[in-house]
Protein backbone atom coordinates (compact mmCIF):
# COMPACT_ATOMS: atom_id res chain seq x y z
CA UNK A 1 0.00 0.00 0.00
CA UNK A 2 2.29 3.03 -0.78
CA UNK A 3 0.80 6.76 -0.18
CA UNK A 4 1.87 9.68 -2.26
CA UNK A 5 2.33 13.28 -1.89
CA UNK A 6 2.85 15.48 -5.06
CA UNK A 7 4.31 19.10 -5.18
CA UNK A 8 1.88 21.55 -5.43
CA UNK A 9 2.32 23.28 -8.97
CA UNK A 10 0.23 25.91 -8.63
CA UNK A 11 1.52 29.04 -8.14
CA UNK A 12 0.43 30.80 -4.97
CA UNK A 13 0.07 26.97 -3.25
CA UNK A 14 2.42 26.56 -0.34
CA UNK A 15 0.80 24.13 1.52
CA UNK A 16 1.73 20.27 1.49
CA UNK A 17 -0.81 17.35 2.02
CA UNK A 18 1.52 15.15 4.70
CA UNK A 19 4.01 16.94 6.92
CA UNK A 20 6.25 14.95 8.60
CA UNK A 21 5.15 14.08 12.09
CA UNK A 22 1.82 12.71 10.53
CA UNK A 23 4.48 10.77 7.93
CA UNK A 24 6.02 9.19 10.97
CA UNK A 25 2.68 7.91 11.98
CA UNK A 26 1.57 6.60 8.76
CA UNK A 27 4.67 4.56 8.50
CA UNK A 28 4.37 3.02 12.01
CA UNK A 29 1.00 1.82 10.77
CA UNK A 30 3.33 -0.22 7.66
CA UNK A 31 2.61 1.94 4.76
CA UNK A 32 4.59 3.31 2.67
CA UNK A 33 5.03 6.68 2.59
CA UNK A 34 6.61 8.32 -0.97
CA UNK A 35 6.97 12.02 -1.14
CA UNK A 36 7.85 13.95 -4.52
CA UNK A 37 11.86 15.58 -3.70
CA UNK A 38 10.52 19.39 -2.44
CA UNK A 39 7.21 19.43 -2.22
CA UNK A 40 7.41 20.80 1.40
CA UNK A 41 10.18 23.33 1.13
CA UNK A 42 7.12 26.09 0.89
CA UNK A 43 6.24 24.89 3.87
CA UNK A 44 9.40 25.06 5.48
CA UNK A 45 9.22 20.73 5.56
CA UNK A 46 12.80 20.02 3.93
CA UNK A 47 12.93 16.05 2.42
CA UNK A 48 15.51 15.21 5.35
CA UNK A 49 12.36 15.76 7.32
CA UNK A 50 10.53 13.83 5.74
CA UNK A 51 13.33 11.04 5.19
CA UNK A 52 14.04 11.06 9.23
CA UNK A 53 10.01 10.63 9.51
CA UNK A 54 10.34 7.33 7.22
CA UNK A 55 9.51 8.63 3.75
CA UNK A 56 11.07 7.64 0.11
CA UNK A 57 12.08 11.05 -1.24
CA UNK A 58 11.08 10.82 -5.11
CA UNK A 59 12.33 12.83 -8.05
CA UNK A 60 10.55 10.95 -10.57
CA UNK A 61 7.40 12.71 -11.18
CA UNK A 62 6.16 10.25 -13.23
CA UNK A 63 7.24 7.23 -10.79
CA UNK A 64 5.20 8.98 -8.39
CA UNK A 65 1.99 9.31 -9.90
CA UNK A 66 2.37 5.91 -11.64
CA UNK A 67 2.97 3.47 -8.74
CA UNK A 68 0.94 5.55 -6.30
CA UNK A 69 -2.06 3.67 -4.79
CA UNK A 70 -3.29 6.92 -2.65
CA UNK A 71 -2.47 9.97 -4.52
CA UNK A 72 -2.73 13.19 -2.26
CA UNK A 73 -2.44 16.29 -2.94
CA UNK A 74 -3.78 20.09 -1.46
CA UNK A 75 -4.98 22.19 -4.81
CA UNK A 76 -6.33 20.46 -7.45
CA UNK A 77 -4.81 18.59 -10.39
CA UNK A 78 -3.76 20.65 -13.14
CA UNK A 79 -1.77 20.42 -16.69
CA UNK A 80 1.91 20.49 -16.03
CA UNK A 81 4.04 22.81 -18.03
CA UNK A 82 5.16 19.85 -20.44
CA UNK A 83 1.06 19.93 -21.30
CA UNK A 84 0.54 16.76 -19.65
CA UNK A 85 -2.57 16.52 -17.46
CA UNK A 86 -1.56 15.77 -13.81
CA UNK A 87 -4.91 13.16 -13.99
CA UNK A 88 -3.57 11.41 -16.77
CA UNK A 89 -0.23 10.48 -14.79
CA UNK A 90 -2.50 8.52 -12.09
CA UNK A 91 -2.54 4.71 -13.27
CA UNK A 92 -6.27 3.37 -13.25
CA UNK A 93 -8.00 2.32 -9.92
CA UNK A 94 -5.92 4.70 -8.03
CA UNK A 95 -7.28 7.23 -5.39
CA UNK A 96 -6.58 10.74 -5.48
CA UNK A 97 -8.00 12.55 -2.26
CA UNK A 98 -7.40 16.50 -2.57
CA UNK A 99 -9.54 19.37 -2.78
CA UNK A 100 -11.02 18.67 -6.21
CA UNK A 101 -13.79 22.11 -6.95
CA UNK A 102 -16.48 19.56 -8.05
CA UNK A 103 -18.94 21.68 -7.75
CA UNK A 104 -17.51 24.71 -9.36
CA UNK A 105 -15.70 23.24 -11.63
CA UNK A 106 -17.68 19.54 -12.30
CA UNK A 107 -15.65 18.76 -15.66
CA UNK A 108 -13.13 17.26 -13.64
CA UNK A 109 -15.04 14.50 -12.29
CA UNK A 110 -16.00 13.88 -16.07
CA UNK A 111 -11.62 13.71 -16.61
CA UNK A 112 -11.10 11.34 -13.11
CA UNK A 113 -14.13 8.97 -14.02
CA UNK A 114 -12.54 8.60 -17.46
CA UNK A 115 -8.85 8.07 -16.03
CA UNK A 116 -10.90 5.28 -13.90
CA UNK A 117 -10.09 7.17 -10.87
CA UNK A 118 -11.03 6.73 -7.17
CA UNK A 119 -11.44 10.72 -6.59
CA UNK A 120 -12.54 11.77 -2.90
CA UNK A 121 -12.83 15.81 -2.85
CA UNK A 122 -12.09 17.57 0.66
CA UNK A 123 -15.25 19.93 -0.17
CA UNK A 124 -17.80 16.84 -0.11
CA UNK A 125 -16.99 15.99 3.51
CA UNK A 126 -20.24 16.06 5.17
CA UNK A 127 -20.52 18.81 8.02
CA UNK A 128 -21.58 16.33 10.46
CA UNK A 129 -19.78 16.02 13.74
CA UNK A 130 -18.17 12.33 12.87
CA UNK A 131 -16.73 14.05 9.69
CA UNK A 132 -15.10 16.92 12.25
CA UNK A 133 -11.75 15.48 12.22
CA UNK A 134 -11.82 15.69 8.32
CA UNK A 135 -13.38 18.66 8.14
CA UNK A 136 -10.46 20.68 6.13
CA UNK A 137 -13.32 23.09 4.84
CA UNK A 138 -13.43 24.35 8.11
CA UNK A 139 -9.70 23.92 9.24
CA UNK A 140 -8.54 26.08 6.72
CA UNK A 141 -11.48 29.01 6.68
CA UNK A 142 -10.13 29.17 9.80
CA UNK A 143 -6.91 30.40 8.86
CA UNK A 144 -8.60 32.33 6.32
CA UNK A 145 -10.40 34.66 9.46
CA UNK A 146 -7.28 35.03 11.40
CA UNK A 147 -5.09 36.15 8.45
CA UNK A 148 -7.58 38.37 6.78
CA UNK A 149 -7.62 40.16 10.61
CA UNK A 150 -4.49 40.35 10.73
CA UNK A 151 -4.16 41.78 6.99
CA UNK A 152 -6.91 44.70 7.69
CA UNK A 153 -5.04 45.76 10.86
CA UNK A 154 -1.86 46.14 8.92
CA UNK A 155 -3.31 47.91 6.48
CA UNK A 156 -5.83 50.73 8.82
CA UNK A 157 -4.02 53.54 9.35
CA UNK A 158 -5.00 53.52 13.20
CA UNK A 159 -4.92 51.21 16.35
CA UNK A 160 -7.19 48.64 16.68
CA UNK A 161 -7.53 48.59 20.31
CA UNK A 162 -8.33 51.30 22.94
CA UNK A 163 -5.54 52.89 24.50
CA UNK A 164 -5.33 55.28 26.84
CA UNK A 165 -2.07 57.47 26.72
CA UNK A 166 -0.24 60.43 27.96
CA UNK A 167 -1.20 62.11 24.29
CA UNK A 168 -4.85 61.52 25.18
CA UNK A 169 -7.14 58.56 24.20
CA UNK A 170 -7.45 56.12 21.49
CA UNK A 171 -10.65 54.79 20.38
CA UNK A 172 -11.34 51.36 19.56
CA UNK A 173 -11.27 50.35 15.88
CA UNK A 174 -14.82 49.31 14.50
CA UNK A 175 -15.19 46.09 12.69
CA UNK A 176 -18.29 44.73 10.78
CA UNK A 177 -18.15 41.05 10.12
CA UNK A 178 -19.77 40.01 7.14
CA UNK A 179 -21.02 35.87 6.94
CA UNK A 180 -20.43 34.10 10.57
CA UNK A 181 -19.62 30.65 9.40
CA UNK A 182 -16.00 29.26 10.12
CA UNK A 183 -13.90 32.25 8.88
CA UNK A 184 -15.91 34.87 9.82
CA UNK A 185 -16.52 33.19 13.59
CA UNK A 186 -12.63 33.03 13.81
CA UNK A 187 -12.36 36.52 12.41
CA UNK A 188 -14.72 37.88 15.05
CA UNK A 189 -12.34 36.52 17.80
CA UNK A 190 -9.00 37.77 16.55
CA UNK A 191 -10.69 40.87 15.83
CA UNK A 192 -11.90 40.58 19.78
CA UNK A 193 -8.24 40.18 21.01
CA UNK A 194 -6.93 42.49 19.18
CA UNK A 195 -9.01 44.81 21.12
CA UNK A 196 -11.61 46.10 18.20
CA UNK A 197 -15.37 46.47 18.89
CA UNK A 198 -16.67 43.93 16.73
CA UNK A 199 -20.13 43.28 14.75
CA UNK A 200 -21.57 41.03 12.76
CA UNK A 201 -23.97 39.66 10.15
CA UNK A 202 -25.22 36.60 8.80
CA UNK A 203 -28.46 35.39 6.69
CA UNK A 204 -28.93 32.72 8.82
CA UNK A 205 -29.72 33.50 11.89
CA UNK A 206 -28.59 30.34 13.78
CA UNK A 207 -25.18 31.77 14.17
CA UNK A 208 -26.88 34.89 16.22
CA UNK A 209 -25.59 32.74 20.12
CA UNK A 210 -22.23 31.86 18.61
CA UNK A 211 -21.78 35.35 17.82
CA UNK A 212 -22.58 36.89 20.88
CA UNK A 213 -20.75 33.92 23.06
CA UNK A 214 -17.34 35.48 21.21
CA UNK A 215 -18.31 39.31 22.75
CA UNK A 216 -19.37 40.54 19.00
CA UNK A 217 -22.92 42.07 18.54
CA UNK A 218 -24.82 40.47 16.42
CA UNK A 219 -26.82 42.61 13.52
CA UNK A 220 -30.05 40.64 12.59
CA UNK A 221 -31.56 41.06 9.49
CA UNK A 222 -35.44 39.30 9.32
CA UNK A 223 -36.05 38.18 5.87
CA UNK A 224 -39.32 36.48 4.78
CA UNK A 225 -37.72 33.52 3.21
CA UNK A 226 -35.47 30.10 4.79
CA UNK A 227 -32.15 31.06 4.68
CA UNK A 228 -29.88 27.94 5.49
CA UNK A 229 -29.93 24.62 3.23
CA UNK A 230 -29.08 21.15 4.41
CA UNK A 231 -25.37 20.44 6.53
CA UNK A 232 -26.09 24.23 8.21
CA UNK A 233 -25.19 25.81 4.79
CA UNK A 234 -26.95 29.21 3.72
CA UNK A 235 -28.94 29.10 0.77
CA UNK A 236 -29.18 31.97 -2.37
CA UNK A 237 -31.31 34.29 -1.56
CA UNK A 238 -34.09 36.22 -3.40
CA UNK A 239 -32.99 39.49 -5.17
CA UNK A 240 -35.55 41.05 -2.84
CA UNK A 241 -33.89 39.40 0.56
CA UNK A 242 -30.37 40.49 -1.22
CA UNK A 243 -31.89 44.13 -2.04
CA UNK A 244 -33.31 44.20 2.03
CA UNK A 245 -30.24 42.55 3.61
CA UNK A 246 -28.15 45.37 1.83
CA UNK A 247 -30.39 48.49 2.57
CA UNK A 248 -30.15 46.96 6.43
CA UNK A 249 -26.38 46.75 6.38
CA UNK A 250 -25.45 49.78 4.60
CA UNK A 251 -25.06 51.91 8.14
CA UNK A 252 -23.09 49.18 10.16
CA UNK A 253 -20.72 49.51 6.68
CA UNK A 254 -20.97 53.15 6.53
CA UNK A 255 -19.66 53.42 10.39
CA UNK A 256 -16.89 50.84 9.98
CA UNK A 257 -13.12 51.42 10.16
CA UNK A 258 -13.03 47.51 8.93
CA UNK A 259 -14.92 45.51 6.95
CA UNK A 260 -14.34 41.65 6.90
CA UNK A 261 -16.24 39.56 3.98
CA UNK A 262 -16.85 36.14 4.23
CA UNK A 263 -20.13 35.04 2.72
CA UNK A 264 -20.66 32.35 0.32
CA UNK A 265 -22.52 29.78 -1.10
CA UNK A 266 -21.56 26.03 -1.85
CA UNK A 267 -21.41 25.71 -5.12
CA UNK A 268 -22.34 29.54 -6.49
CA UNK A 269 -20.57 32.49 -7.12
CA UNK A 270 -20.31 35.00 -3.95
CA UNK A 271 -23.25 37.16 -3.23
CA UNK A 272 -23.03 41.15 -3.60
CA UNK A 273 -22.99 42.88 0.09
CA UNK A 274 -20.93 45.60 -0.15
CA UNK A 275 -21.79 47.67 -3.62
CA UNK A 276 -19.76 51.02 -4.47
CA UNK A 277 -21.98 53.07 -3.23
CA UNK A 278 -21.40 51.79 0.09
CA UNK A 279 -17.80 51.93 -0.32
CA UNK A 280 -18.19 55.30 -1.02
CA UNK A 281 -19.80 56.09 1.94
CA UNK A 282 -17.03 54.54 3.95
CA UNK A 283 -14.58 57.16 5.95
CA UNK A 284 -11.00 57.52 4.26
CA UNK A 285 -8.70 55.28 5.15
CA UNK A 286 -11.27 52.34 6.30
CA UNK A 287 -10.18 48.76 4.72
CA UNK A 288 -12.02 46.38 3.31
CA UNK A 289 -10.94 42.75 3.12
CA UNK A 290 -12.65 40.48 0.49
CA UNK A 291 -11.83 36.30 1.59
CA UNK A 292 -14.25 35.81 -0.75
CA UNK A 293 -12.69 37.40 -3.73
CA UNK A 294 -11.67 33.96 -5.39
CA UNK A 295 -15.55 33.31 -5.37
CA UNK A 296 -16.40 36.54 -7.13
CA UNK A 297 -16.11 38.88 -3.88
CA UNK A 298 -18.31 39.94 -1.83
CA UNK A 299 -17.82 43.64 -2.53
CA UNK A 300 -18.31 45.30 -6.03
CA UNK A 301 -15.13 46.82 -5.68
CA UNK A 302 -12.87 43.87 -5.29
CA UNK A 303 -10.01 42.75 -7.92
CA UNK A 304 -9.33 39.54 -6.96
CA UNK A 305 -5.69 39.12 -5.94
CA UNK A 306 -4.83 42.69 -5.81
CA UNK A 307 -4.97 45.49 -2.95
CA UNK A 308 -6.67 48.76 -4.19
CA UNK A 309 -7.66 52.00 -3.31
CA UNK A 310 -11.76 52.66 -4.23
CA UNK A 311 -13.00 56.37 -3.29
CA UNK A 312 -10.06 56.60 -0.28
CA UNK A 313 -10.81 52.78 0.51
CA UNK A 314 -8.45 50.11 0.53
CA UNK A 315 -9.88 46.88 -0.65
CA UNK A 316 -8.26 44.06 -0.48
CA UNK A 317 -9.29 40.74 -1.95
CA UNK A 318 -6.66 37.78 -1.14
CA UNK A 319 -6.38 34.69 -3.21
CA UNK A 320 -5.69 31.27 -0.97
CA UNK A 321 -5.30 32.69 2.76
CA UNK A 322 -4.47 29.22 3.99
CA UNK A 323 -1.69 29.13 2.02
CA UNK A 324 0.00 32.13 3.48
CA UNK A 325 0.17 30.27 6.90
CA UNK A 326 2.03 27.18 5.12
CA UNK A 327 3.19 25.48 8.12
CA UNK A 328 0.19 25.18 10.49
CA UNK A 329 -2.34 24.93 7.26
CA UNK A 330 -0.69 22.16 6.33
CA UNK A 331 0.10 20.80 9.41
CA UNK A 332 -4.63 20.63 9.76
CA UNK A 333 -4.73 19.25 6.52
CA UNK A 334 -2.22 16.13 6.72
CA UNK A 335 -4.45 15.37 10.12
CA UNK A 336 -7.84 15.93 7.92
CA UNK A 337 -6.51 13.48 4.84
CA UNK A 338 -4.82 10.91 7.59
CA UNK A 339 -8.39 11.04 9.56
CA UNK A 340 -9.95 10.23 6.14
CA UNK A 341 -8.00 7.60 5.17
CA UNK A 342 -8.36 6.08 8.47
CA UNK A 343 -11.91 4.87 7.24
CA UNK A 344 -10.39 3.94 3.36
CA UNK A 345 -7.98 1.71 4.24
CA UNK A 346 -8.39 -1.79 6.04
CA UNK A 347 -5.83 -4.10 6.39
CA UNK A 348 -3.76 -1.95 4.19
CA UNK A 349 -5.84 -1.92 1.22
CA UNK A 350 -8.30 0.06 -0.26
CA UNK A 351 -11.81 -0.32 0.67
CA UNK A 352 -14.35 2.05 -0.84
CA UNK A 353 -17.15 1.34 1.37
CA UNK A 354 -20.39 3.33 0.25
CA UNK A 355 -22.34 2.03 3.26
CA UNK A 356 -20.09 4.89 5.13
CA UNK A 357 -21.88 8.00 5.01
CA UNK A 358 -18.17 10.15 4.86
CA UNK A 359 -16.71 7.92 2.01
CA UNK A 360 -19.67 7.98 -0.23
CA UNK A 361 -20.52 11.98 0.27
CA UNK A 362 -16.46 13.03 -0.23
CA UNK A 363 -16.55 9.93 -3.38
CA UNK A 364 -16.79 11.74 -6.65
CA UNK A 365 -15.98 9.16 -8.79
CA UNK A 366 -15.47 5.61 -8.66
CA UNK A 367 -14.85 2.64 -11.04
CA UNK A 368 -14.91 4.70 -14.53
CA UNK A 369 -18.65 6.19 -12.78
CA UNK A 370 -19.12 9.82 -11.36
CA UNK A 371 -20.75 8.78 -7.92
CA UNK A 372 -21.95 12.10 -7.29
CA UNK A 373 -25.57 12.55 -7.71
CA UNK A 374 -24.91 16.56 -7.22
CA UNK A 375 -21.87 16.58 -9.58
CA UNK A 376 -23.97 14.70 -12.38
CA UNK A 377 -26.92 17.66 -11.95
CA UNK A 378 -24.08 19.97 -12.68
CA UNK A 379 -22.23 18.56 -15.75
CA UNK A 380 -25.91 17.82 -17.23
CA UNK A 381 -27.05 21.44 -16.62
CA UNK A 382 -23.33 22.45 -18.56
CA UNK A 383 -24.52 20.28 -21.38
CA UNK A 384 -28.16 21.36 -21.77
CA UNK A 385 -26.71 24.76 -21.49
CA UNK A 386 -24.23 24.36 -24.60
CA UNK A 387 -26.71 22.57 -26.44
P1 LIG B 1 -19.42 29.16 3.88
O1 LIG B 1 -17.96 29.39 3.73
O2 LIG B 1 -20.17 28.43 2.82
O3 LIG B 1 -20.12 30.61 4.08
C1 LIG B 1 -19.66 31.54 5.03
C2 LIG B 1 -20.83 32.23 5.67
O4 LIG B 1 -21.47 33.10 4.73
C3 LIG B 1 -21.93 31.29 6.17
O5 LIG B 1 -22.10 31.46 7.56
C4 LIG B 1 -23.16 31.73 5.38
O6 LIG B 1 -24.36 31.63 6.14
C5 LIG B 1 -22.82 33.17 5.07
N1 LIG B 1 -23.62 33.76 3.97
C6 LIG B 1 -23.99 33.21 2.79
N2 LIG B 1 -24.71 34.09 2.05
C7 LIG B 1 -24.78 35.23 2.79
C8 LIG B 1 -25.38 36.51 2.56
N3 LIG B 1 -26.06 36.79 1.43
N4 LIG B 1 -25.25 37.44 3.52
C9 LIG B 1 -24.57 37.17 4.67
N5 LIG B 1 -23.98 36.00 4.94
C10 LIG B 1 -24.09 35.03 4.02
O7 LIG B 1 -19.77 28.48 5.25
P2 LIG B 1 -18.83 27.68 6.27
O8 LIG B 1 -18.09 28.64 7.10
O9 LIG B 1 -18.05 26.68 5.52
O10 LIG B 1 -19.85 26.91 7.19
C11 LIG B 1 -21.24 27.01 7.06
C12 LIG B 1 -21.90 26.22 8.17
O11 LIG B 1 -21.62 24.83 8.05
C13 LIG B 1 -21.46 26.50 9.59
O12 LIG B 1 -21.76 27.66 10.17
C14 LIG B 1 -22.11 25.31 10.28
O13 LIG B 1 -23.49 25.45 10.43
C15 LIG B 1 -21.81 24.24 9.30
N6 LIG B 1 -20.62 23.52 9.80
C16 LIG B 1 -20.81 22.43 10.56
C17 LIG B 1 -19.72 21.72 11.05
C18 LIG B 1 -19.92 20.49 11.87
O14 LIG B 1 -20.99 20.26 12.35
N7 LIG B 1 -18.92 19.68 12.01
C19 LIG B 1 -18.43 22.13 10.74
C20 LIG B 1 -18.26 23.28 9.96
C21 LIG B 1 -19.37 23.95 9.48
Amino acid sequence: MRIAVAKEIEVCERRVALVPDIVARLVKQGLEIWIESGAGDRAFFNDAAYEAAGATIIADINKLWSEADILLKVSPPQEREDGRSEIDLLKEGAVLISFLNPLGNPVIAQKLANRKVTALSMEMIPRTTRAQSMDALSSQASIAGYKAVLIAAAALPKYFPMLTTAAGTIAPAKIFIMGAGVAGLQAIATARRLGAIVEAFDIRPAVKEEVQSLGAKFVEVKLDEETTAAGGYAKEISEASKKRTQELVTEHIKNADVVITTAQVPGKKAPLLVTEDMVKQMKPGSVIVDIAAEQGGNCACTDPGRDIVAHGVTVIGPINLPSSLPVHASQLYAKNLTSLMQLLIKDKAVDVNFADDIIDAACITHAGEIHSARIKEALQAISSAVS
